[in-house]
Protein backbone atom coordinates (compact mmCIF):
# COMPACT_ATOMS: atom_id res chain seq x y z
CA UNK A 1 0.00 0.00 0.00
CA UNK A 2 1.42 3.35 -0.84
CA UNK A 3 1.77 5.60 1.95
CA UNK A 4 -0.19 9.32 2.62
CA UNK A 5 2.03 12.19 0.91
CA UNK A 6 1.95 14.02 3.70
CA UNK A 7 3.41 11.06 6.07
CA UNK A 8 5.94 10.46 3.81
CA UNK A 9 7.00 14.44 3.95
CA UNK A 10 7.73 14.60 7.68
CA UNK A 11 9.37 11.53 7.81
CA UNK A 12 11.63 12.77 5.61
CA UNK A 13 12.74 16.06 7.59
CA UNK A 14 12.26 13.33 10.66
CA UNK A 15 14.99 11.17 9.27
CA UNK A 16 17.13 14.36 9.36
CA UNK A 17 17.75 13.97 13.33
CA UNK A 18 20.61 12.47 14.48
CA UNK A 19 19.67 8.81 16.13
CA UNK A 20 16.47 8.29 13.66
CA UNK A 21 16.12 6.38 11.50
CA UNK A 22 13.48 5.14 9.04
CA UNK A 23 11.44 2.61 11.64
CA UNK A 24 11.62 5.44 14.13
CA UNK A 25 10.95 8.76 11.77
CA UNK A 26 7.44 6.42 11.25
CA UNK A 27 6.47 6.37 14.46
CA UNK A 28 7.15 9.87 14.79
CA UNK A 29 4.65 10.94 12.30
CA UNK A 30 2.36 8.91 13.06
CA UNK A 31 2.41 10.15 16.80
CA UNK A 32 2.34 13.48 15.65
CA UNK A 33 -0.65 12.77 13.68
CA UNK A 34 -2.66 11.21 16.48
CA UNK A 35 -2.03 14.67 18.63
CA UNK A 36 -4.64 16.85 19.00
CA UNK A 37 -4.97 20.11 16.83
CA UNK A 38 -3.86 22.96 19.91
CA UNK A 39 -0.30 20.68 20.70
CA UNK A 40 0.29 19.93 17.35
CA UNK A 41 0.33 23.55 16.51
CA UNK A 42 2.39 24.52 19.51
CA UNK A 43 4.78 21.88 17.65
CA UNK A 44 4.61 23.67 14.67
CA UNK A 45 5.25 27.16 15.60
CA UNK A 46 8.21 26.39 18.13
CA UNK A 47 9.82 24.73 14.86
CA UNK A 48 9.05 27.65 13.03
CA UNK A 49 10.35 30.07 15.24
CA UNK A 50 13.43 28.36 16.36
CA UNK A 51 15.90 30.10 13.67
CA UNK A 52 13.98 33.39 13.76
CA UNK A 53 14.42 34.11 17.50
CA UNK A 54 17.98 32.17 18.10
CA UNK A 55 21.23 33.80 16.48
CA UNK A 56 24.83 34.02 16.86
CA UNK A 57 26.32 36.30 19.82
CA UNK A 58 28.76 38.82 18.08
CA UNK A 59 31.12 38.19 20.74
CA UNK A 60 31.92 35.21 20.68
CA UNK A 61 30.07 33.00 18.32
CA UNK A 62 27.89 31.19 20.81
CA UNK A 63 23.81 30.76 20.55
CA UNK A 64 21.83 33.36 21.98
CA UNK A 65 17.92 34.38 21.65
CA UNK A 66 19.38 38.11 22.97
CA UNK A 67 21.92 40.60 22.00
CA UNK A 68 24.57 38.77 23.73
CA UNK A 69 24.56 35.59 24.64
CA UNK A 70 24.64 34.47 28.50
CA UNK A 71 28.24 33.88 29.15
CA UNK A 72 29.38 37.14 27.60
CA UNK A 73 26.98 38.92 29.37
CA UNK A 74 27.67 36.86 32.81
CA UNK A 75 29.48 39.38 35.22
CA UNK A 76 30.81 36.13 37.08
CA UNK A 77 32.65 34.62 34.26
CA UNK A 78 36.64 35.34 34.75
CA UNK A 79 37.75 37.57 31.72
CA UNK A 80 41.09 36.75 31.60
CA UNK A 81 40.71 33.22 30.14
CA UNK A 82 39.25 32.51 26.85
CA UNK A 83 39.01 29.15 25.18
CA UNK A 84 38.03 28.16 21.67
CA UNK A 85 35.97 25.70 20.64
CA UNK A 86 34.66 24.87 16.91
CA UNK A 87 31.12 24.44 18.22
CA UNK A 88 28.12 25.78 20.07
CA UNK A 89 27.67 22.24 21.20
CA UNK A 90 30.99 21.67 22.60
CA UNK A 91 30.19 25.11 24.84
CA UNK A 92 27.54 23.44 26.21
CA UNK A 93 29.64 19.99 27.29
CA UNK A 94 32.28 22.67 29.08
CA UNK A 95 29.51 24.09 30.99
CA UNK A 96 27.83 21.04 32.08
CA UNK A 97 31.24 19.82 33.29
CA UNK A 98 30.90 22.94 35.32
CA UNK A 99 34.99 22.81 35.62
CA UNK A 100 35.53 26.27 33.60
CA UNK A 101 34.68 29.66 34.44
CA UNK A 102 36.28 31.66 31.97
CA UNK A 103 34.69 33.35 28.53
CA UNK A 104 34.70 30.84 25.10
CA UNK A 105 35.10 32.03 21.69
CA UNK A 106 32.98 29.62 18.86
CA UNK A 107 34.78 29.25 15.55
CA UNK A 108 31.62 27.35 14.25
CA UNK A 109 33.83 24.70 12.04
CA UNK A 110 36.97 23.70 11.82
CA UNK A 111 39.54 23.17 9.10
CA UNK A 112 38.60 20.19 6.40
CA UNK A 113 41.74 19.22 4.84
CA UNK A 114 40.02 16.95 2.24
CA UNK A 115 37.78 20.10 1.22
CA UNK A 116 40.28 22.85 0.33
CA UNK A 117 40.35 24.12 3.77
CA UNK A 118 37.09 25.91 4.94
CA UNK A 119 39.68 28.30 6.73
CA UNK A 120 37.32 31.28 5.58
CA UNK A 121 34.19 30.03 7.28
CA UNK A 122 35.32 30.18 10.34
CA UNK A 123 34.84 32.99 12.91
CA UNK A 124 38.18 33.92 12.87
CA UNK A 125 38.25 37.69 12.34
CA UNK A 126 35.94 38.63 15.55
CA UNK A 127 38.71 36.28 17.05
CA UNK A 128 41.48 38.50 16.22
CA UNK A 129 39.54 41.95 17.18
CA UNK A 130 39.08 39.94 20.54
CA UNK A 131 42.34 39.28 21.75
CA UNK A 132 43.67 42.85 20.47
CA UNK A 133 40.68 44.61 22.12
CA UNK A 134 41.20 42.66 25.78
CA UNK A 135 43.98 41.09 27.67
CA UNK A 136 43.90 37.49 28.03
CA UNK A 137 46.04 35.67 30.33
CA UNK A 138 45.29 32.48 28.68
CA UNK A 139 43.68 31.36 25.50
CA UNK A 140 43.19 27.47 25.49
CA UNK A 141 42.69 25.75 22.37
CA UNK A 142 40.11 23.26 23.13
CA UNK A 143 38.96 22.04 19.44
CA UNK A 144 38.19 18.35 18.76
CA UNK A 145 40.89 15.75 19.50
CA UNK A 146 40.11 14.92 15.61
CA UNK A 147 42.53 15.63 12.42
CA UNK A 148 40.29 18.53 11.63
CA UNK A 149 40.64 19.32 15.11
CA UNK A 150 44.11 19.36 15.30
CA UNK A 151 44.64 21.08 11.72
CA UNK A 152 42.69 23.67 13.56
CA UNK A 153 44.19 23.96 16.63
CA UNK A 154 47.38 24.57 14.94
CA UNK A 155 46.13 26.93 12.60
CA UNK A 156 44.70 29.43 15.67
CA UNK A 157 47.90 29.35 17.56
CA UNK A 158 49.91 30.26 14.88
CA UNK A 159 47.85 33.18 14.66
CA UNK A 160 47.72 33.76 18.35
CA UNK A 161 51.27 33.38 18.24
CA UNK A 162 52.33 36.89 19.07
CA UNK A 163 49.21 38.13 20.03
CA UNK A 164 48.93 35.98 23.31
CA UNK A 165 51.39 35.60 25.94
CA UNK A 166 50.18 32.15 26.66
CA UNK A 167 48.15 29.45 24.64
CA UNK A 168 47.21 26.02 25.93
CA UNK A 169 45.98 22.96 24.59
CA UNK A 170 43.70 20.65 25.77
CA UNK A 171 45.46 17.56 27.44
CA UNK A 172 44.67 14.31 25.98
CA UNK A 173 42.98 11.34 28.01
CA UNK A 174 40.97 12.45 25.67
CA UNK A 175 40.42 9.57 23.00
CA UNK A 176 41.64 10.43 19.33
CA UNK A 177 38.93 10.83 16.81
CA UNK A 178 36.51 11.35 19.06
CA UNK A 179 33.74 14.44 19.80
CA UNK A 180 34.13 16.69 22.56
CA UNK A 181 30.29 16.71 22.64
CA UNK A 182 30.12 13.10 23.22
CA UNK A 183 32.96 13.30 26.25
CA UNK A 184 32.21 12.54 29.90
CA UNK A 185 32.34 15.30 32.07
CA UNK A 186 35.44 13.93 34.36
CA UNK A 187 37.35 13.28 31.15
CA UNK A 188 36.84 16.97 29.76
CA UNK A 189 37.61 18.80 33.86
CA UNK A 190 40.91 16.03 33.65
CA UNK A 191 41.95 17.30 30.00
CA UNK A 192 41.70 21.10 31.03
CA UNK A 193 43.29 20.72 34.77
CA UNK A 194 45.87 18.98 32.24
CA UNK A 195 46.27 21.51 29.49
CA UNK A 196 49.44 22.44 28.13
CA UNK A 197 51.09 25.12 26.46
CA UNK A 198 52.04 25.50 23.06
ZN1 LIG B 1 28.78 35.43 23.55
Amino acid sequence: MEKLKALTRLEESLVKLPSVGRRSAERMAYALLSMDEEDLNEFSDALKNLKQSIHVCPICGFLTDGEQCEICSSSEREKDILMIVSYPKDVIAFENAETYHGLYHVLNGAISLGKGGGVDSLNINSLLERVSENHFNEVIIATNPTIEGEATALYVAKLLEDKVDKVTRLAYGLQMGGNLEYTDSLTLSKAIEGRRKL
